[in-house]
């Protein structure tokens, strides 16, 4: 195609503009977050480029390669479409200098046309419904999470592990509070780890997907010159994800070496079917035929199963009857559905299964906590006891990741539930009334005619709100099937279908808000 310069002007600028808000504006709102690579154009193709250079990128490197390449593109279009209108002049004086500098002007200016619609697009919401970055930054500026109790008691200081209990058949004492290093991920992270250890933490629980396996390499870094009196635990996971089922026996064997790896360690105690939501993946033969070859190779000794979806209850019963699990690791607090109790009972009588208590915080609605100052414990502190207080279970997991974590956690260890926990409880329960959804529950989920996933969605909002984590929360939301926009025209047949009074269509429109950009 040869145009004449004044004609290749303004096709360059026209095709910056389009490529501004429809490629590299696409990927200004895609890159920050690091969503799915399938949100990319050859996003996955792009991202095993990246992972050649660096084995643990992350979604939002190999984005930001596509988002430079877009840019890059559009300023090489100018040029080229310049330069061949110049050339075409054949100017007489000193054409090819000339050329040049004219074709490297338009480059520039269609790279600032095409940043400036990008920006537009990306950062303003400017024809997507005037909502962009900026408003999801506001959203997370806007709001403090307070990630401690709000006051630190000086009684708490120097607090350490009081009681270790027997893991059911891994033949392990482990402390009754588990380093969770969902948070975990720098010094700080690793600092923190080290004090818990200190303290008498013997078991950390880890996963690659935790901090894009920013949480497996501080807790390698962590555990350096101590490793043989902890018990680890990761999870059949990559730092981008889980793996289905399906996935072949090399799949599952090289995510867990790629774990030893960063762990620093030849083997890890334990390895969890992370999250399983389907007796599908809970019996996937691959799993059991990699778990098996990892065992007999000395690199993983136990294998567990961890759950906290509405299919918890067929997903526990398979695994205990089956007798392949040595671990059971569940969504367990207070006010949880009672069949929970009967299933851990039958974990630890029938199998003799080690069972390890999650989500123990039950949402962790820490804004409220300055209510609970008049307690002489800290809320967490009262959570802890109370799924403690179940002797079938072995042990809590909880995420630390400040250094009050440290004194707050293990000031708990090894106490009775009192009174006043339960008080401190009943006050929690009616302070998230109507706003808590129980991830597992899903007594909801047949009211839904466009079969929403409803605990999910409002577990990713709860990991934005009161988490605050909210790169997760958008970034797990994106990747659901289907989400929350049809809500807003929904007649709502969910209504009333929550047995905790959640207005699931108001949560479900807020939640959709909150996690997207449209
Ligand atoms: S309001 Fe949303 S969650 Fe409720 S039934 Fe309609 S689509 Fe499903
Ligand atoms: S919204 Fe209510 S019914 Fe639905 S999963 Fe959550 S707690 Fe259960």
């Amino acid at each position: 195609m040869s145009l004449k310069p004044r004609t290749a002007i303004i096709v360059s600028l026209l095709i910056a503009v389009l490529a501004g808000y429809f490629v590299v504006g696409h990927y200004l709102y895609k890159v920050p977050i690091g969503l799915d690579q399938s949100g990319f154009v050859a996003g996955k193709a792009m991202h095993s480029i990246a992972a050649l250079i660096k084995p643990d990128a992350k979604n939002a490197l190999s984005g930001a390669v596509l988002l430079f390449l877009s840019v890059a593109g559009v300023g090489l279009v100018g040029f080229v479409l310049m330069r061949s209108a110049m050339r075409r002049r054949q100017e007489s004086i000193d054409p090819s200098r000339r050329s040049f500098l004219a074709s490297a002007g338009v480059a520039l200016g269609s790279v600032v046309v095409a940043g400036a619609v990008a920006a537009a697009r990306g950062l303003f919401g400017v024809g997507q419904g005037g909502k962009g970055w900026k408003e999801i930054s506001d959203n997370i500026n806007d709001r403090t999470v307070a990630f401690t109790n709000p006051t630190w008691n000086p009684e708490w200081k120097g607090a350490t592990v009081q009681s270790y209990r027997r893991f059911g058949r891994t033949g392990w004492n482990v402390s009754d509070i588990v380093l969770g290093t969902g948070r975990i991920n720098d010094e700080d992270g690793e600092k923190v780890a080290r004090m818990a250890i200190d303290r008498g933490v013997n078991y950390i629980d880890t996963s690659p997907d935790y901090s894009a396996a920013g949480s497996e390499n501080a807790i390698g870094r962590a555990i350096k010159g101590q490793r043989d009196g902890l018990f680890i635990a990761t999870k059949f996971c990559s730092p981008l994800g889980h793996l289905g089922a399906g996935s072949s026996v090399a799949d599952y064997k090289a995510v867990v070496e790629a774990s030893l790896v960063r762990l620093g360690t030849d083997y890890v105690d334990l390895c969890h079917i992370h999250s399983c939501d389907t007796v599908d993946r809970l019996m996937d033969e691959n799993a059991h035929e990699a778990f098996d070859q990892l065992k007999a190779e000395g690199k993983v000794r136990f294998l567990g199963v961890s759950s906290h979806t509405p299919n918890l209850v067929e997903v526990a019963n398979t695994a205990v009857a089956s007798g392949r699990f040595d671990v059971m690791m569940l969504a367990y607090h207070h006010g949880i559905w009672s069949s929970l109790g009967e299933i851990i009972s039958r974990a630890r009588s029938e199998q003799d299964m080690g069972v390890v208590a999650m989500k123990t915080l039950k949402g962790a609605k820490h804004q409220g906590l300055t209510d609970f100052q008049e307690y002489a414990d800290a809320y967490s502190q009262a959570a802890l006891k109370w799924t403690l207080s179940n002797e079938d279970v072995s042990c809590a997991v909880i995420s630390f990741f400040k250094p009050q974590h440290v004194d707050e956690y293990l000031y708990a260890s090894g106490k009775a539930l009192t009174k006043d926990d339960i008080a401190v409880l009943e006050q929690y329960d009616r302070r998230v009334a109507g706003a808590y959804c129980a991830p597992h529950c899903g007594a909801c989920l047949g009211s839904c005619p466009e079969g929403l996933p409803i605990n999910d969605v409002l577990r990713h909002r709860m990991y934005f709100e009161d988490y605050g984590w909210e790169k997760e929360g958008m970034q797990r939301y994106s990747q659901l099937g289907k989400n929350a926009s049809v809500c807003a025209s929904c007649s709502a047949p969910c209504l009333g279908s929550c047995p905790l009074g959640i207005p699931i269509q108001k949560r479900m429109e807020g939640a959709h808000r909150l996690l997207t950009l449209s």
